[in-house]
């Protein structure tokens, strides 16, 4: 596992749950909009944590924490993602995985390993090549979908809304997307506080509106 950034607490990242946070290094994404340059931008990458620093903290932490959460970054590019999963659910510890859903090889291995799983909707299929500025096989991004919504563990699908990449059609189409899903999260975009351009942003009123169009396809729509 190449780690890149590692967060002892949080109180937000898994739903009900005390975890602690790693960051691993590198995304075959390049959204406009992300926050963690530093774990994409490979000239950025800071010097990796050993995965046996952050297994030996899980240990001394049993009973106190809950879960770890495995975000980046974009974690299904590490080759050995599952043996780690299993190592911490070994430990005792609820898994949550944060991935863009562009490798649903991996996210089958994983799918019964994890948790609790939580996939980005960049945006409607035909424009995710260019909101994720990649050469992305969108076919992927329906297979882990699939998987997510066919398996039985608890998941959110969720899109940070950024005007300049999304528009109100867009969202009708993602709603269709996720047809059925249990849970959706509209993601403000977080004005950043260094390193990263502003972007315009929708209004709440806009987001409440939003809301109630992608309510109509999945069973729970929130803002976040
Ligand atoms: S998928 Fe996530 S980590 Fe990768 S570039 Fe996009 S926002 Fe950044």
């Amino acid at each position: 596992m190449r780690i890149g950034g590692f967060q002892k607490c949080s109180l937000i990242d898994y739903p009900g749950k005390l975890s602690a946070i790693i960051f691993t290094l590198g995304c075959n994404f390049k959204c406009s909009y992300c926050h963690n340059p530093e774990l994409v931008n490979p000239e950025l990458f800071p010097e990796p944590i050993p995965e046996g620093d952050i297994l030996a903290f899980l240990a001394r932490r049993k009973g106190k924490l809950d879960a770890l959460v495995i975000t980046g970054g974009e974690p299904t590019l590490q080759k050995d993602l599952v043996e780690f999963a299993l190592k911490v659910k070994e430990l005792g510890f609820l898994v949550k995985l944060d991935t863009n859903g562009s490798n649903s090889c991996i996210l089958e291995k994983l799918i019964g390993i994890v948790d609790y799983v939580a996939m980005d909707i960049k945006a409607p299929l035909e424009k995710y090549h260019r909101v994720s500025n990649s050469n992305i096989d969108t076919g992927e991004i329906k297979k882990s979908i699939e998987l997510i919504m066919n398996s039985d563990r608890d998941y959110e699908f969720r899109t940070t809304v950024v005007k300049s990449e999304l528009e109100e059609s867009d969202i009708l189409k993602i709603g269709e997307l996720i047809q059925g899903a249990r849970l959706f999260v509209l993601q403000k975009y977080a004005v950043p506080e260094k390193n990263v351009r502003e972007l315009p942003a929708y209004s709440d009123d806009k987001f409440r509106e939003f809301q109630s169009i992608i309510a109509g396809f999945v069973q729970k729509c929130i803002i976040r």
